[in-house]
């Protein structure tokens, strides 16, 4: 077996020096100026040890990867009266698209479209302010991650709530349809905040632990979820975590992961490891070009895909 640090430190070396880099989101335009050469990567595996390589400790915006933490929240207040309102297939649809909505009702594909989310959020906002439901999301990522210093991004939070005409328009479609309990800036407010939230690789790969083992967080021995439900999420991240191009990342990377248009992708090896990458540069869905690419050499190197080695 390879030595992990070893194979990050040769798969940060290759990413750096990586030509094609993707595209920097610029729709959100305070995410349009981050550093495009920027690359980290974090692994911590089931006994608890930390690997890092290249700018692991630098934050950035984790945007969608949120969604994974929202879902586990509203899937603790409801249970699996959840999927009610939201499905669990995959969308093949852009991440931000508003079409499969008029045909099925109102009820989104699944949780990790914007649609999907921001109809979780709406869940998760229940019996709150807004600003309370912000502090329990932010409050759940802290505790995950063991560490106090995460904070939201005011400036990205605001930036994406004077441009997101597009989740305006998801959130007021869904209104319409009954499949919003509070009024949709309410919502929103909450969706824009959660998705601002800044984090290093580091502090995403540790908030993640808890879904490769079992529900349990290793460093605290605390259950944030049952086994079973860790296992959903999982399937629910390998099947729709990349929006429509989660299909090629099964394929290539072969683990349950999410990423985000900040660049991150939060991974998930059941039983082994939670891994985070961030290189701010996206593909054509939106993916993280070079986060995939260089999840793709760790899980080909470790032997890690959950299809085989
Ligand atoms: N905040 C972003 C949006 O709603 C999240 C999208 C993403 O990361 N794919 O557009």
């Amino acid at each position: 077996m390879p030595i992990l640090q070893d194979v990050l430190e040769e798969i940060t070396d290759a990413m750096r020096r990586a030509e094609d880099r993707g595209r920097v989101a610029d729709y959100i335009p305070q995410l349009a100026g981050v550093d495009p050469a920027r690359f980290g990567i974090a692994v911590v595996t089931g006994d608890g040890a930390m690997h890092c390589a290249g700018d692991a400790e630098e934050t950035f915006s984790i945007q969608s990867i949120s969604k994974v933490f929202t879902l586990t929240m509203a899937l603790g207040r409801i249970g699996d009266g959840l999927w009610r309102r939201v499905g669990r297939e995959p969308s093949g649809n852009a991440f931000n698209s508003i079409v499969q909505l008029e045909r099925e009702d109102g009820i989104p594909r699944n949780p990790f479209i914007n649609a999907g989310a921001i109809v979780v959020t709406d869940v998760v906002l229940s019996g709150h302010e807004p600003r309370e439901a912000i502090g329990a999301i932010l409050h759940f990522l802290r505790f995950l991650a063991e560490d106090d210093s995460i904070i939201i991004d005011k400036a990205v939070a605001r930036s994406e709530t004077l441009t997101g005409y597009r989740n305006v328009a998801l959130a007021n479609y869904m209104k319409s349809f009954g499949n919003l309990n509070h009024e949709p800036e309410r919502t929103l407010g909450v969706y824009f905040h959660q998705c601002a939230i800044a984090m290093s690789c580091r502090q995403l790969a540790l908030a993640g632990r808890f879904l490769a083992t079992g529900g349990r967080n290793p460093g605290t021995g605390f259950r944030v979820v049952s086994p079973e439900r860790a296992k959903r999420i999982n399937a629910v991240m390998l099947t729709c975590g990349h929006y429509d191009g989660s299909g090629d990342f099964a394929y290539h990377v072969g683990i349950p992961a999410k990423s985000g248009v900040g660049g991150g992708i939060l991974g998930v090896v059941p039983g082994k490891a939670s891994i985070a990458v961030w290189s701010p540069g996206l593909n054509a869905v939106g993916n993280s070009q070079l986060g995939a690419l260089a999840m793709e050499r760790l899980t080909r190197a470790m032997g890690w895909s959950v299809f085989g080695p």
